[in-house]
């Protein structure tokens, strides 16, 4: 079963480009545009990593943030992808409940790596799998 990421991003040359990378490393990707959305389809799908555009209309990626993380229960590691690089930024993107940041624009060549390090370790692989090293 591939890993599941939700991605949420109302910009479409941004959704773009993040989904084609990650599918391209074998994830599948779910895509919310706006806020209210995405918080509706994490409790559907319970993706492994949330993706989180901050400058959002209406509801922003500090209030999906600060609303998903109220239940202290929470779990789904989420990274906040944005642009806002003012001082200061990154400790509200944190109070607010996400494990990480990275900036935009995204780099290509890194930002599945940057990721993968956010999710939450998969379970060690099995001796008989290994046997064939
Ligand atoms: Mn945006």
């Amino acid at each position: 079963m591939k890993t599941t990421i939700l991605l949420i991003e109302d910009n479409e040359r941004n959704r773009y480009l993040t989904t084609f990378l990650l599918e391209k490393h074998g994830y599948q990707v779910f895509i919310a545009e706006d806020g209210r959305s995405g918080i509706d389809l994490v409790y559907q799908i319970n993706p492994a990593l949330i993706l989180l555009d901050i400058q959002l209309p209406e509801m922003d990626g500090y209030a999906v943030a600060l609303e998903l993380t109220k239940d202290k229960q929470f779990q789904i590691p989420i990274v906040a992808v944005t642009s806002y690089a003012m001082a200061g930024d990154r400790e509200r993107i944190l109070a607010a409940g996400c494990i990480g940041y990275i900036e935009k624009p995204i780099n290509p060549e890194t930002f599945v790596m940057e990721i993968e390090q956010y999710l939450l370790p998969r379970k060690p692989q099995s001796a008989q799998e290994n046997q064939h090293d």
